[in-house]
């Protein structure tokens, strides 16, 4: 089978030496399997992302002699797309929409007497309402408050089944998505979210290996669900290692040092870096 893989970047900041590794995985992966290497820019968070650093992306990886076919696909083109998951979810009864502020729910889950399985696991609640009345909820919904649309996850888990998914580096994995609670899917005011748009794009794009860092091998579990839920393809995964700095401290996007847009710009010969990273 041809391989497809992506690099999928949100315009949030300047790329780092952990994103040109990631990119690089990506590239690899598909060069190695003659297969294709695609590039997906991630902006739905249009408050977040701007054109300055995505045209700054695009210098990145050029800098870095990556190719890619055109167009590249920006999220922030398809709504309609996660608008029309959100709706099959939603005939599926899998969907509520709920008003509880972050902090309200805080306060609410923090409280000395309740004990949420989910809450010990990730942080993430189980029927959040539970803690606001229907009534109360459905005052706000009408009065326009902004609300958030959340998965009922026990029961889009045991519609699903069990389900698998492959780690090309850790081999099979059975989907545990219900240690994430009932995860929001879309907002108000951005009507998708990154789990719902990237299990999408993978599959609207035949992407059948996903590449990304180990940070974001837990969430597999929710697109694997997703993916079911949805009738998409299940793609492979490969969740490669993070790239740290000297100090053994994650890359981030704010750290300035170092951004490749400062190391191109500053001379930095990209066969050096590629050197550095261990493509050559
Ligand atoms: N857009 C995500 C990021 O920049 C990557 C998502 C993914 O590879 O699944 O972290």
């Amino acid at each position: 089978m041809k391989i497809v893989t992506r690099f999928a970047p949100s315009p949030t900041g300047n790329l780092h030496l952990g994103h040109a590794y990631s990119a690089l995985i990506a590239e690899r992966e598909a060069r190695l399997n003659n297969g294709k290497f695609l590039l997906r820019i991630e902006d739905i968070d249009i408050e977040r992302c701007n054109s300055a650093f995505e045209k700054s992306i695009l210098e990145d990886l050029s800098w870095l002699k990556l190719k890619w076919p055109e167009p590249v696909r920006k999220q922030s083109n398809h709504m309609a797309d996660y608008t029309k998951g959100l709706e099959k979810l939603h005939s599926l009864g899998l969907l509520y929409r709920c008003t509880l502020s972050r902090k309200e729910l805080a306060a609410a889950m923090s409280a000395p007497h309740e004990n949420d399985a989910a809450k010990i696991n990730q942080g993430s609640p189980r029927n959040t309402l539970r803690y606001i009345s229907t009534r109360e909820n459905e005052r706000r919904l009408e009065k326009g408050a902004p609300y958030a649309i959340r998965l009922r996850m026990e029961a889009a888990a045991s519609l699903a089944g069990k389900l698998k998914w492959f780690d090309t580096k850790h081999g099979e994995q059975s989907a545990e998505p219900e240690i994430f609670g009932d995860i929001v899917l879309a907002r108000k005011d951005i009507a998708t979210s990154y789990h719902l748009s990237v299990t999408i794009d993978d599959a609207v794009q035949g992407v059948t290996r996903v590449t990304r860092g180990d940070d974001l091998f837990q969430v597999t579990h929710i697109h694997r669900l997703l993916q079911s839920l949805l009738e998409l393809p299940t793609p492979d995964y490969y969740h490669h290692k993070i790239i740290t700095d000297e100090n053994g401290v994650r890359l981030a996007k704010r750290n300035k040092s170092a951004s490749l847009k400062d190391l191109r710009e500053s001379g930095q010969k990209p066969e050096d870096l590629i050197r550095r990273l261990g493509f050559i």
